[in-house]
């Protein structure tokens, strides 16, 4: 065999092989519509011409774990912490008998290790099945908007659970006014078991998320739940697909629906002191020569490009924000007067990305 036909040799077998890895990797990723969430966040260098940033306070290092981390720092690390049960409703259960145990966790929602078995004070997992599930819708749910449910849990009084609900369904479509969005709820309560470590709350049971989604499928659309917990904890998490959990009753729950919702549209986080590498850059802390590809597409969109600003490093590695972050729900939030951009809590900008989102997915 001559040289050259080594060589063809090698390019027809690494052809051969390189399809087999597109046929194998992304026919399924097409399939389940992973594809464009993938795209989405894909870091470019921005078209669009950005303004001098300003350069504010002392830089910080976001990437670095110190040594005085909090406990969400530590899980976000990967720290094993252990997990407690939500209490459900003014009279908590008894939560000792599923205290779950050692939870191994990257980052973002929390991942239960293995199942835990079933206990009286935990619903049977067929119960799911079973409910009868009335969702009440807020408006016209359009066939390419983003869909939201909201339920509760841990609410005792059907009527405290359908007030409260329909309070932050019709606080959730104000805040989102402009997005392709629309919200309905579950008018009675569901009982889900959750649990938690800090602030950051999930399912008791893997496997529940799909079987309430299933569950309100029947009745009517829906992309994602938004899930309201009566609880006496401060608790907010979001998966970044599915699902959104927040304290129910706390004079702060719209803000948290809010925030936890747009992390359901592609919005990241730009408050934490600590993240690990896939969550930066993200919609609100990015590098200037890697954008997320729905930052960076949505830009050439507004009508003015917003004032720019350094807010830190990444391992050495230069951030920066868009807009003042204490006025940015997705920053460090607390606005001191009107926003330069008008009422919404949301800045042109972040309404955009979540519409590019939606239009990925729709
Ligand atoms: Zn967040």
């Amino acid at each position: 065999m001559t040289k050259t036909n080594i060589s063809r040799l090698l390019t027809r077998i690494f052809s051969i092989l390189l399809w087999i890895v597109v046929i194998v990797l992304w026919i399924p990723l097409i399939r389940e519509k992973t594809i464009p969430r993938l795209w989405a966040v894909v870091s470019v260098r921005p078209s669009t011409v950005l303004p001098t940033p300003i350069a504010v306070g002392q830089p910080f290092e976001y990437c670095v774990l110190k040594e005085d981390a909090g406990l969400m720092d530590e899980v976000q690390a990967g720290t094993p912490i252990p997990v407690e049960s939500v209490s459900l409703g003014p009279k908590p259960t008894e939560t000792a008998a599923f205290l779950a145990p050692i939870l191994p966790i990257e980052a973002g929602a929390i991942v239960t290790p293995e199942p835990v078995e079933p206990t009286s004070t935990q619903p049977v997992y067929d119960e799911i099945g079973g409910w009868q599930v009335e969702v009440i819708n807020m408006g016209e749910a359009k066939e390419n908007n983003f869909h939201l449910v909201v339920i509760g849990v841990g609410f005792i009084d059907e009527a405290q659970n359908e007030a409260k609900l329909r309070e932050i369904a019709s606080g959730l479509e104000v805040n989102f006014t402009g997005v392709r969005i629309d919200f309905a709820y579950v008018r009675s309560p569901l009982n889900l078991n959750l649990k938690h470590v800090g602030q950051m709350v999930d399912f008791s049971n893997t496997g529940d998320l799909d079987r309430v989604l299933a569950k309100i499928r029947e009745v009517h659309p829906v992309d994602s739940v938004a899930i309201a917990i009566e609880t006496p904890f401060f608790l907010g998490t979001a998966d970044a697909k599915q699902f959104a959990m927040f304290t129910a009753s706390d004079s702060n729950t719209l803000l948290m629906a809010t925030h936890e919702t747009a992390h359901l549209l592609g919005l990241g986080d730009g408050y934490q002191a600590f993240y690990i590498g896939r969550y930066l850059p993200n919609s609100e802390l990015f590098y200037l020569d890697s954008m997320p590809r729905i930052l960076s597409d949505a830009l050439p969109k507004l009508e003015s490009i917003p004032p720019l600003y350094e807010v830190g490093t990444c391992k050495g590695r230069k951030l920066y924000t868009f807009y003042e972050r204490s006025n940015n729900i997705m920053n460090d939030y607390d606005p001191k007067g009107p926003n330069s951009w008008g009422d919404s809590v949301f800045t042109p900008l972040q309404i955009q990305v979540m519409n590019n989102f939606v239009a990925t997915l729709k």
